[in-house]
């Protein structure tokens, strides 16, 4: 299948796309993840992206189109994929149909995990404090996360729900209940009743 994990910063996407990833067998592909990668190897992505990052900001389309483009041409990724933290406004919605046009597929599912503001902060300055935190999850900067999530990304919501393709999970609940009501998203055989 190919999914796309939607929802805002904190809530959870990346720990539930790589559960997903790691029970069905499927590719996981975080843009954060990859251009953290290119950060820490200091190619020339990296240079590019970092500034973006530590402000909040988008890093730009052709850089992140060309990052997803690539890695799902690749065997690896036919048997299924998770995309997570792309697409992330409309433009990268349109590459990322591009994608899927050239290779002949569709989407399967937008899995949108919800979860309201103030939960989000609490959970990324929680994660920050604790030590697990990213260079991007200081007050300021997780603040502008959030506007810039839902100036670009939130519109994709209603686009994804009004093609049919979303499916929304209450995110505030604890990893393993959402981790059960992402499985029964995707497969409704997974987890219902007698399956
Ligand atoms: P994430 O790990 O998904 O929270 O992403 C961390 C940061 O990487 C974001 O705040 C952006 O600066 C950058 N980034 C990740 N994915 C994208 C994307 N699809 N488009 C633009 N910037 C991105």
């Amino acid at each position: 299948m190919r999914i796309v994990f939607l929802g805002p910063p904190g809530a959870g996407k990346g720990t539930q796309a790589k559960l997903l990833a790691e029970t069905k067998g499927w590719l996981h592909l975080s843009t954060g993840d990859i251009l953290r990668d290119a950060i820490t190897r200091d190619t020339e992505t990296g240079r590019l992206a970092q500034g973006f990052m530590e402000r909040g900001q988008l890093v730009p389309d052709d850089v992140v189109d060309r990052i997803v483009a690539e890695r799902l041409d690749r065997d690896d990724a036919g048997s299924g994929w998770i995309l997570d933290g792309y697409p992330r406004n409309l433009s990268q919605v349109s590459a990322l149909e591009k994608i899927l046009g050239a290779a002949g597929g569709n989407l399967d599912a937008v899995l949108f995990l919800a979860v309201e503001d103030e939960e989000l902060v609490r959970r990324i300055l929680g994660r920050a404090g604790q030590g697990g935190g990213r260079a991007d999850d200081t007050e300021n900067v997780v603040r502008e996360r959030l506007r810039v999530y839902r100036e670009h990304t939130e519109p994709l919501v209603a686009q994804y729900d009004e093609a049919g393709l979303l499916r929304r999970i209450d995110g505030a609940r604890s990893i393993p209940d959402v981790s059960e009501a992402v499985l029964r998203a995707v497969d409704p055989a997974d987890g219902g009743p007698g399956a």
